[in-house]
């Protein structure tokens, strides 16, 4: 009998694995895949490798720039691929060994549920006084786009670059993923289109950062294509010929790809564990809910990560694996905190908080400061003066309420302002702190002093 059981071994079930052994707690950890669950192996981390390597290329044809003249790098794909999974490997294999050196067995196969505190794994069965579902998501698809390996991929097909590079490539869904997947491969020479649903890329963004963010997409030579809907293919003698009708309704168009991307969201792993025979409730689109303390309808069982509901982040999950293990071991846990996101485009974007509509939605009287990249000494060093800093705070007391980057180094820099609002900061705090120069975290400062009409480096308009 073990204290707790993980199922799942994604960054919400390690981190559970992990803490629950620190705890004291026996503790295993079952996993059908890859340890390391999508994350690690086909999620954050290949992603940002690819990134990297296409951005380095990017890199290397803008140094003409100062002087630095290189010739056209030669593309090795299936070197490219080889670094991505060395990257990948070194990393689950840490995992395995943190598991391994914690304490925590690990037990291959897939989990189901023969009651609450009972699971079946090939055959096998286990016992655990608590049990966490750590089980995930897998991508979401939508008709007429059904993915065939050849023709549509998913997001973990898209990632074996090695594969080659579509010279026209089809996005569908202008969220993160595909955001991401479409500066990868714009930036190693395809002709990318992004089309999405709604009236704009990133759905719930802050639409001053998210125009800004288009802007560039666009000077990079993607074409994206909102308030638009993919309604189906028919392959083509060379190509695909894909129709699109506007959201609205209307006439129908069409355009040539030589492959689809669907990256249409993400639907929680909940089905076909026997989640009935725990009595484990789900809602109306499988996603599994939960307490504060992560622990679901049934007492002792808890669910962490995208099973649980969205948004679908692994730092979230990891969170939620420290909440479910501290429970678990009797301790007071809530999740309760701000969840940050970025998206790893060139300009990067990243967001904390509510935006200026949500905080004007919910009544507040919102003071906003900007600060544009363009004003920044740093991103002029850094050839990267795309974007800006946006700082919301509550008009009547100066809390702040929310932060929005787009720009070099948002995805470090939210970090500083997800501690000043966890901290209940004010505008005012942001803009006394001293920030070293010339770095791009005085933009965060100075978009809190424009808040007060006081920043240096722009003129503030009153
Ligand atoms: P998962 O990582 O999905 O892991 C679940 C694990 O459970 C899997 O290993 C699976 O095999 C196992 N499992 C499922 N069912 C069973 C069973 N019955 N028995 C045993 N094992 C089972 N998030 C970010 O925060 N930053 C990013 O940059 C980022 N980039 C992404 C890029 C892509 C292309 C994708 C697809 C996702 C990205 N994400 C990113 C999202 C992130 O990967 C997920 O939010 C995160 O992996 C969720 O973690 P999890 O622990 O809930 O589940």
């Amino acid at each position: 009998m073990y204290d707790l059981i993980v199922i799942g071994t994604g960054p919400g079930g390690y981190h559970a694995a992990i803490r629950a052994a620190q705890l004291g707690l026996k503790t295993a950890a079952i996993e059908a895949g890859d340890v390391g669950g999508v994350c690690l192996n086909v999620g954050c981390i290949p992603t940002k490798a690819l990134l990297h390597a296409a951005e380095t290329l990017e890199q290397a044809r803008k140094a003409a720039e100062f002087g630095l003249v290189y010739a056209e790098p030669e593309r090795d794909l299936g070197k490219m691929g080889r670094w991505r999974d060395k990257v990948v490997k070194k990393l689950t294999g840490g995992v395995a060994n943190l598991l391994k050196g914690n304490g925590v067995e690990l037990i291959r196969g897939f989990a189901r549920f023969k009651g609450p505190h009972r699971l079946e794994v090939d055959g096998s069965e286990f016992e655990a006084k608590k049990i966490i579902i750590a089980t995930g998501s897998r991508p979401a698809t939508i008709p007429g786009f059904e993915p065939d390996g050849e023709n549509v991929l998913t997001s973990t097909e898209m990632l074996r670059v090695e594969r080659g590079v579509p010279g026209r490539l089809l996005v569908i869904g202008g969220g993160v993923i595909g955001l991401e997947f479409a500066s990868i491969y714009s930036r190693l020479g395809s002709r990318v289109t992004v089309v999405e649903y709604t009236q704009q890329i990133l759905p719930g963004s802050d639409p001053e950062l998210v125009k800004l963010l288009a802007r560039s997409l666009k000077k990079q030579g993607v074409t994206v294509k909102t308030s638009t809907r993919a309604v189906g293919y028919e392959p083509l003698e060379d190509g695909l010929r894909v129709t699109l009708e506007p959201a609205a309704g209307g006439d129908a168009e069409t355009l040539e790809a030589d492959r689809i991307l669907l990256a249409v969201g993400r639907t929680p792993v909940s089905e076909g564990l026997g989640l009935d025979a725990a009595g484990v409730k789900t809602d109306e689109r499988g996603f599994i809910p939960t307490s504060e303390s992560m622990e679901t309808n049934v007492p002792g069982v808890y669910a962490i990560g995208d099973v649980t509901r969205p948004p679908l982040l692994a730092h979230k999950a990891m969170k939620e694996g420290l909440v479910a293990a501290e429970h678990a071991a009797g301790r007071p846990a809530a999740f309760d905190q701000q969840i940050p996101a970025v998206v790893y485009t060139q300009p990067e974007f990243a967001s904390v908080g509510m935006t200026e509509a949500e905080a004007r939605e919910k009544g507040i009287e919102v003071a906003v400061g900007r600060f544009p990249m363009s004003a920044s000494g740093r991103a002029l060093t850094l050839q990267q003066t795309e974007g800006m800093v946006k700082v919301i705070a509550d008009a009547a007391n100066d809390l702040l309420l929310g932060v929005h980057i787009l720009g070099p180094g948002a995805s470090d820099l939210i970090a500083e302002a997800a501690l000043a609002l966890e901290m209940a900061a004010t505008a005012e705090d942001l803009a006394l702190t001293i920030h070293p120069h010339p770095t791009l975290s005085e933009n965060l400062m100075e978009a809190a002093e424009n808040l007060h009409g006081r920043a240096i480096h722009i003129l503030n308009k009153r």
